[in-house]
């Protein structure tokens, strides 16, 4: 006789009954799942204690981070304030060692001459300049920032930070080429841009750039254009100076090696900032009546530890860059020129790839890229649980919704991902037909974090730009972001002063910006005058050239209104340059 398995008679349970087991087992791991999700999602679930703060009075201004930007506001507050006291805490051992440091980014003084993304065609076959003439006007103001430091002695001879080098644009393709020549013609009308040439013809793009030009095939139709006003700056011997500069006042502190750990602000509005000193391993607490997050890409994550309501509107995802580097002097001496090419239909805009002329540790380089180098670390230097840690409750349904709303994005850096040498290689020689794998060395640049941000109307937002946060107090201020980045440091933190600080500025301060920055509240693009008086004093201090803008040259007068620019959620879309 065969004996049925499962029943009661055989002594094993019956299987309704194994069933339920199974199914209490699935609802038991289900829960779990949900517990875990939720101390993830609310992690930490108290404060955990810090010391008490070492100081009665408060210190004027808590600075966290020794990059670009953190520098560029201690100096226009020591210059507007020299009685404050300021501190800065770094984490490393020593300022821009961050994206600040002259390896870790492209070096490029953006000021739209090139970057083609920040002038898309739109619906109406015209050229969209809004954006490219807003980016030249913020590299202006830096521009006077810097001659400023110069004359007052803070910043050494021009040439250690900043060098002339054209900007170009490059591109093949009938659709591209048409393109360039549209957007050449309605940007060289406005007084910022006049100067800017365009070309067809090959032994003219060989003159300028001949990398680009030997060993190409001669049947490919290219064309390009020039503008001479272009520039390659350092950014991380800006921040090493200008953090000497401000050390001759005794009212300054740098701390190196010193980390912030936590943030609370006190019934009196004033925080208390926690740093862990990385040596001693010990902490301590310092009161401030202002703190600046100029963390880089740590800043997010250090917003979130303030509490301020404004926090919670945001998340952020890391995208690093690596550059193909040629050091040797027989291809670094024959290239200088920055030249922007055009995101291949499909890739997105941060793909932009560009062959640039550097000036590096005191040597001419040139740098390819970037190829995008997915991580989850905030830092260059950071923790792989940078990203894990700063999702919560309050951002995780927005990084899910801008996840599916870019998922082209998502696979552009799965793709990058998974490049080898061939692939940089065959990149590479669109650019630099002629170039050999031997020349070239693969590096590690900064890291970005890009801001999603939740909207009222629009729900979670993918942006590409900074943005400075600040509390309704005016007491504390971030920035996120990195993009047009540290080209734009001084208008930024121009701008971070008018959001943080609006009584001050109405009670003087305004009027000492106008002796560091004498184009302040005009626009140059409005006036060749203007543009010519304030160029040639810029040019005359940094060593850059000079052009003339002819008394007539004016933004284009537009015959159609431009269509309206509907806004995009999707990254793609977005302008962005690297
Ligand atoms: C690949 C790449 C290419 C780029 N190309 C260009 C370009 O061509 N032109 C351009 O203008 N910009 C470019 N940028 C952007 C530019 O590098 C950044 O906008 C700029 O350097 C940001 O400066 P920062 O001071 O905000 O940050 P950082 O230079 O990153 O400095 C932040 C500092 O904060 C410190 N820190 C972090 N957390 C803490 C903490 N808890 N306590 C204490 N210290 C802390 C860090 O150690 C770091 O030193 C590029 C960036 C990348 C990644």
């Amino acid at each position: 006789m065969t004996k049925s398995s499962g029943t009661p008679s055989d002594g094993a349970p019956p299987r309704s009954e194994g069933r339920r087991k199974f199914a209490k087992l699935v609802l038991a791991l289900f829960a779990l799942l949900l517990i875990a999700a939720a101390v993830f999602l609310y992690w930490p679930l108290t404060q955990r204690s810090v010391p008490a703060a070492g100081n009665d009075k408060p210190v004027d201004v808590v600075l966290v981070g020794g990059g670009i930007m953190s520098i560029t506001l201690a100096t226009f507050l020591q210059e507007l304030q020299p009685d404050w006291n300021i501190q800065v805490f770094e984490r490393l051992d020593g300022v821009a060692l961050e994206s600040s440091d002259g390896w870790n980014n492209a070096g490029t003084g953006h000021s739209a001459f090139a970057e083609l993304n920040y002038t898309p065609e739109l619906p109406d076959g015209s050229i969209e300049t809004k954006r490219a003439v807003g980016i030249a006007e913020q590299f202006e103001i830096s521009r006077q920032f810097w001659s400023h430091q110069v004359k007052e002695g803070r910043l050494s001879q021009p040439s250690d930070f900043i060098n002339a080098t054209p900007h170009m644009s490059f591109v093949w393709g009938d659709d591209n080429i048409a393109y360039l020549h549209k957007r050449q013609q309605a940007l060289v009308k406005n007084p910022l841009f006049y100067g800017m040439q365009y070309s067809e013809d090959p032994a003219q793009i060989k003159a300028w750039a001949p990398l680009l030009m030997e060993g190409r095939d001669p049947n490919q139709k290219v064309a390009a254009t020039w503008m001479p006003l272009g520039t390659d700056v350092n950014f991380g011997v800006i921040t090493r100076q200008l953090t000497a500069g401000l050390q001759r006042n005794p009212n300054f502190s740098l701390h190196l090696e010193h980390e912030v750990r936590a943030l609370r602000q006190n019934d009196d509005k004033t925080w208390n900032v926690t740093v862990k000193d990385l040596n001693a391993g010990t902490e301590s607490t310092l009161k401030s009546r202002f703190v600046f997050i100029g963390a880089g890409g740590a800043a997010l994550k250090l917003l979130q530890l303030s509490g301020i309501p404004e926090s919670k509107n945001y998340a952020g995802f890391p995208v690093g860059g690596q550059f193909l580097a040629f050091q040797s002097p027989e291809i670094a001496g024959r290239h200088s020129v920055k030249a922007y090419g055009m995101a291949e239909t499909g890739s997105p805009p941060m793909s932009v790839p560009h062959l640039d002329a550097r000036k590096l540790d005191g040597k001419p380089v040139v740098l390819f890229g970037p190829f995008a180098l997915y991580s989850t670390k905030f830092l260059k230097h950071g923790s792989w649980f940078d990203l894990y840690s700063s999702v919560n409750h309050n951002n995780v349904a927005g990084m899910l919704d801008v996840g599916m709303e870019n998922l082209d994005l998502v696979k552009y850096l799965m793709g990058q991902a998974r490049l080898n040498d061939d692939d940089r290689q065959a990149e590479l020689v669109k650019y630099f037909p002629n170039a050999k794998r031997e020349d070239w060395k693969l590096v590690t640049a900064g890291q970005r974090v890009q801001i999603i941000k939740r909207d009222p109307e629009k729900g979670a937002v993918l942006q590409f730009g900074t943005e400075i946060v600040t509390d309704q107090d005016h007491t504390l201020a971030a920035l996120l972001g990195a993009s047009p980045g540290a080209s734009t440091s001084p208008p930024i933190m121009l701008d971070l002063l008018r959001k943080a600080f609006p009584a001050q500025m109405a009670a003087g301060w305004e009027a000492r910006l106008r002796e560091i920055v004498p184009s302040y509240g005009r626009k140059l693009n409005d006036s060749a005058a203007l543009t010519n008086e304030i160029r040639r004093q810029t040019s005359d201090t940094l060593r850059l050239p000079f052009l003339d803008v002819p008394e007539g040259t004016s933004p284009a007068v537009m015959l159609t209104p431009p269509a309206p620019v509907t806004e995009k959620r999707n990254a793609n879309e977005e302008m962005q340059a690297l």
